[in-house]
């Protein structure tokens, strides 16, 4: 299926993925409709149409549907269910959609297309929290199973006593533990998939988390992480095919003494591509963009030496106008109302 320029592009989701998103998608000559269940999504101002609407009001999605050409997503906890029907039009599928949206679901995933993976266990229980504790040892995350996202629904245990709280701290929802890694550093391969099942993936950048919230993004990421590229790029394209996947996918990984491990999976647009949109010939939102529509793929090649990007998290927004004096910084401010603390609320990036 192809789907020229001048067709319209269903978003569900109207955050900053999808801003940047329709913005790319604006300058193709697609309109975009944003799908959301807020007042005023930051994604819906720079967009031709929004429908405000529940993820899981089936009727609503339904219309909104009708009205686009494709539809896609920018975050992963939508309900499968009221998207299912939806059949072809929705780029990517449900099936990267449920695989990312359960951390035990995608870590059955990524053991069975033979991906390395922290030892985990399931947890349900205190009691099965314990029973991990023993056997994975401390430190361990305990990681809820759904609707996590960055570092939320996250609770350390470094002593086997803290096993209570970290799960009270969860909920006592359905969980995942998984063994603290002593990692050198943290990466990420952005993979753009087309549907006749081509592949093209940006360099690597190196990712620097703090409270699990990305602060930083570093290319060429320099070693260990340019090492294990090439093995990281391959483990990606191999988890996009196993999916079918359309669009853009992201896998996080670990890079350890022996290699690479994968956190997890996105099956999307992501925070660590941001720099993309200056840094490489083609943004990783233009890609997606391609990629659902049935068009050529962009080079990823970089324009530069190098880019890191930094996220404004919170307050770190209210220095924009100093960002923006400095002659080398790209400025992307989100328009997200409130900068409460944690919030991701705009990035600069500058070329090297
Ligand atoms: P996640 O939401 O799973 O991507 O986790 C957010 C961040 O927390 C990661 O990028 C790491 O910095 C850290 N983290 C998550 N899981 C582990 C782990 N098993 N071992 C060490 N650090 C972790």
């Amino acid at each position: 299926m192809i789907v020229p320029p001048g067709s319209t592009i269903g978003i569900i989701g109207g955050g900053q993925l999808g801003r940047m998103m329709a913005l790319a998608a604006a300058r193709l000559g697609y309109r975009c409709h944003i799908f959301d269940p807020h007042e005023a999504p930051c994604a819906a101002e720079v967009s031709a149409e929004f429908t405000r609407g529940a993820f899981d009001d089936e009727a609503a999605l339904a219309r909104f549907a009708d009205a686009c050409d494709v539809v896609t997503y920018e975050f992963e906890n939508v309900p499968v269910g009221p998207i299912a029907a939806l059949g072809d039009k929705l780029r990517p599928g449900t099936r990267s959609l449920e695989i990312a949206q359960d951390r035990a679901v995608e870590k059955r995933f990524l053991e069975g297309a033979g991906a390395r993976v922290a030892a985990w266990r399931e947890v349900g229980s205190v009691e099965q929290l314990d029973a991990a504790v023993a056997a994975l040892g401390v430190p361990l995350v305990l990681k809820s199973r759904r609707l996590g996202y960055d570092g939320k629904g996250q609770a350390w245990v470094r002593d086997p006593a803290e096993a209570r709280s970290a799960w009270d701290s969860i909920g006592n929802a359905p969980a995942v533990a998984e063994a603290g890694v002593a990692f050198e550093a943290e990466f990420s391969v952005l993979i753009a998939r087309t549907h006749d099942g081509q592949t093209r993936a940006f360099p690597p950048p190196r990712n620097v988390h703090s409270d699990g919230i990305l602060c930083h993004s570093t290319v060429p990421a320099g070693q260990p992480i340019e090492a294990m590229a090439e093995t990281a790029i391959a483990t990606a394209a191999t988890l996009a095919d196993a999916l079918d996947h359309v669009g853009m996918f992201t896998v996080e990984f670990f890079a350890c003494a022996d290699g690479a491990l994968v956190n997890e999976i996105a099956p999307r647009v992501h925070n660590s591509g941001h720099w993309t949109i200056e840094g490489a010939v083609t943004s990783q939102f233009e890609q997606h963009v391609r990629a659902i529509c049935g068009l050529a793929l962009g080079s990823a090649d970089l324009v530069a030496d190098g880019a890191v990007m930094d996220n404004l998290i919170g307050g770190d927004v209210d220095a924009w106008a100093a960002i923006l004096a400095a002659p080398d910084a790209s400025l992307h401010l989100y328009h997200k109302g409130e900068a409460r603390p944690g919030r991701k609320m705009g990035h600069v990036t500058r070329l090297k």
